[in-house]
């Protein structure tokens, strides 16, 4: 039987009723399926969740990329509850503070230093702040349709956002060189840092991998202009290699930042950088009252022992492939040109001919009800929890639902 929501949707009733929009931000129903989408959780282990109505998916969101080695995994929780059992939060940072950034500093080859927040924003707002403390200069590039974050200077949303905020932000296509090569010459010693994510992940489009030649350009482009270059690798970073995205691409950034899949969930980003941009990080007032909370720092430091020492790495690159490869062969054994983008660890599929999206809504409207959670929007993660079996059973489900999405069209 096809899955209801009845359930979700009398709390979002309720929510609707003293929340601003009942559920807010990415989480939205709009942004995934109104009505044909669970809207609240109730619990999840390994791969899977289960929803206020009792549905099992499959969970290929992971809580939007954090959830790296599975839901609930016992030795991360086991260390969280020990930090726990000694304190939450204190009016100091703990020894696991510096035990975490020794610990990422010769992980991510470039690093001197490591500074800790709790979310995305935090850290790539700080990055800009610092690069333009270093030059003195106010402009920041970033790429068309790229997200860093819900602040002011980055947000595609127009609410409460005045001109002058955005007024110093360029943006240029990602992977066009000769975008980045016009701004220098448009706005010459202004540029105080370019903002980039490792590859071009926007949201309702396919997924974009970095052309030979791309990075070294950037790179050869920022040395020319005196320009500080930021790598947010804010989604992927250990999902795709234990050395982040720039390892794992080959890229040479000044600051880097980091927050899914380092704390297995739990609430925690960095940024990190060069020594060279010390005195400007020092310079850049960073604080927030729950940044320096040992909770995540402890889950941080079991995560990253467990992606070391164990397959994890390499096994959700393998399923990727897995769920890739047999995606696009069912979508062509039914007749439709689909492709999966990105990297086989954060994949998403569109259908090569679908305007208006509905191919896509269509497919994961029929998965989700199916009990295999992917969105319509948003790229996709695979965890270290996933098993063949859930591959196995996600192509399976594929294989009836390409044939629905078939008939809802000639319909
Ligand atoms: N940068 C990238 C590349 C992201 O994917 C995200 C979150 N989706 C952010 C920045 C912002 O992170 P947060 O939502 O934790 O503020």
């Amino acid at each position: 039987m096809p899955y209801t929501y009845a359930n979700s949707l009398k709390l979002f009733a309720r929510a609707a009723n003293v929340i601003p929009e009942g559920i807010y931000g990415h989480q939205n129903p709009a942004f995934v399926l109104p009505g044909a989408c669970p809207y609240f959780a109730d619990r999840a282990q390994g791969g899977h969740f289960w929803d206020v109505d009792g549905n099992e998916y499959i969970d290929f969101q992971c809580g939007y990329g954090p959830v790296i080695l599975g839901h609930n995994h016992p030795e991360v929780e086991a260390a969280v509850r020990a930090q726990m059992n000694k304190g939450s939060c204190f009016n100091h940072p703990t020894s696991l503070m510096v035990d975490l950034a020794e610990r990422l500093i010769p992980l991510i080859s470039f690093a001197d230093w490591a500074a800790f927040a709790k979310n995305g924003s935090d850290v790539t707002t700080w990055a800009i702040r610092i690069a333009r403390e270093f030059t003195g200069r106010e402009k920041i590039v970033m790429a068309k349709g790229a997200y860093h974050g819900s602040h002011a200077w980055c947000t595609a949303y127009p609410g409460g956002v005045l001109a002058d905020e955005k007024k110093h932000v360029l943006s240029m296509r990602w992977n066009r060189l000769e975008d980045f090569e016009k701004l220098t010459s448009d706005f010459q010693n202004q540029i105080a840092g370019i903002i980039l994510t490792p590859y071009h992940h926007p949201t309702y489009a396919a997924q974009e991998m970095p052309s030979d030649g791309f990075w070294n350009g950037v790179r050869r482009i920022c040395d020319r202009e005196g320009i500080v270059l930021i790598l947010d690798d804010i989604r992927a970073c250990f999902r795709l290699d234990l050395g982040c995205s720039h390892h794992y691409f080959n890229i040479d950034p000044d600051i880097m930042c980091i927050a899914k899949a380092m704390a297995n969930g739990h609430p925690l980003s960095a940024a990190l950088g060069r020594n060279r941009f010390r005195d400007a990080a020092e310079a850049v007032f960073f604080a927030g009252t729950f940044w320096s909370a040992p909770g995540p720092m402890a889950a941080a430091l079991t995560t990253l022992s467990i992606l070391e020492t164990t397959d994890a790495i390499p096994k959700m690159e393998r399923l990727g492939k897995r769920l890739q490869s047999g995606l696009e062969d069912l979508g062509k054994r039914h007749g439709f040109n689909v492709t999966v983008s990105g990297p086989p660890a954060l994949p998403y599929l569109t259908f090569d001919d679908d305007p208006d999206l509905y191919h896509i809504q269509s497919f994961c409207r029929h998965m989700i009800s199916r009990g295999i959670f992917l969105h319509p929007h948003h790229n996709w993660f695979i965890c270290a929890a996933h098993t063949d079996d859930d591959i196995d059973v996600t192509l399976e489900t594929a294989d009836i639902v390409f044939l629905q999405v078939r008939k809802e069209l000639d319909e």
